[in-house]
């Protein structure tokens, strides 16, 4: 697919080492956005960047981790000094780890909150500023975060911590709008279902068994499927803002 306005745009995205932020990094590139792709395995990053150059694109690969203030404050300053401000952020790195709530596994519990949410906030913070110079000067500038369905599902024991930190992240973009709209600035949550990713991999046995279910029962998205859908809510003309997009396999209820 081909998308006006993304020529010459400036992108971050992070989890670029794999799943939908790859897809993203890849789609957003092929369109003519300059991209950083951010996240912690270094060799997954350079082989999504040797990809995209290879196909004519323009990437920078930056390991770093959402959960550390250093590690995304030397982020930033690379961004900075390799591309300069950036227009189009794009958070989408996080974890799931389901068990039930019994098992008490705080460990768990933070790493989801510290990455799901407090890592949403800590990549806004740093380039909130970027996002509103780059509407000042008169071109498009977008915040996308990327939450899940499980924001509002209710039916599946063992993702209570997960969905309420995807709860909080849809929650967040819809406040965030208030600051950032009148400014220029678009903010866009997009809400996945099920879609085929690593994310699956890092799950222990009970949570491959439930989202195998899923993926039975229900079918599943391509990563490059949610590309698509940012590379068309960032390429919209500047003052039209999906605020919303949840995007399900056509099965899933
Ligand atoms: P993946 O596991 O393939 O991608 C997650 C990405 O996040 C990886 O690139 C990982 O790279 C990165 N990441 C994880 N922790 C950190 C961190 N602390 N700092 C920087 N990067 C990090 O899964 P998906 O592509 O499925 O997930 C992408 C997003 O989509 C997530 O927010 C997920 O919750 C959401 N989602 C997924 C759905 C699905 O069915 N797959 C459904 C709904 C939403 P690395 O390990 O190298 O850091």
């Amino acid at each position: 697919m081909s998308y006006e306005n993304l020529a010459g745009r400036t992108a971050v995205v992070t989890g670029a080492a794999s799943g939908i932020g790859e897809a993203v990094a890849v789609t957003l590139a092929a369109q003519g956005a300059r991209v950083a792709l951010l996240a912690r395995r270094a060799e997954r990053l350079d082989a999504v960047v040797e990809k995209i150059r290879a196909d004519g694109g323009q990437a920078l690969a930056v390991v770093a981790d959402v959960t550390d203030d250093a590690s995304v404050a030397a982020a930033v300053e690379r961004i900075h000094e390799a591309y300069g401000s950036v227009d189009l952020v794009v958070n989408n790195a996080g974890v799931m780890q389901p068990n039930p709530i019994e098992d008490a596994r705080v460990d768990e519990w933070q790493a989801m909150i510290d990455t799901n949410l407090t890592g949403v906030l800590r990549i806004t913070g740093a380039f909130a500023k970027d996002l509103g110079e780059a509407a000042a000067r008169g071109g498009s500038a977008d915040l996308v975060n990327v939450s899940s369905i499980a924001a509002h599902l209710t039916g599946y024991p063992g993702v209570a911590v997960y969905g309420a930190t995807k709860a909080a992240v849809t929650h967040l973009s819809a406040l965030l709008r208030s600051e950032f709209g009148p400014r220029g600035v678009r903010v866009t949550n997009i809400e996945p279902g099920v879609t085929e990713t690593e994310i699956v991999s890092h799950l222990d046995e009970g949570g491959q068994e439930m989202v195998g279910g899923l993926v039975e029962a229900f079918g599943a998205l391509a990563p490059g499927e949610l590309a698509d859908v940012v590379a068309y809510v960032a390429s919209r003309p500047r003052h039209v803002n999906l605020r919303q997009v949840v995007v399900l396999p056509t099965r899933q209820v």
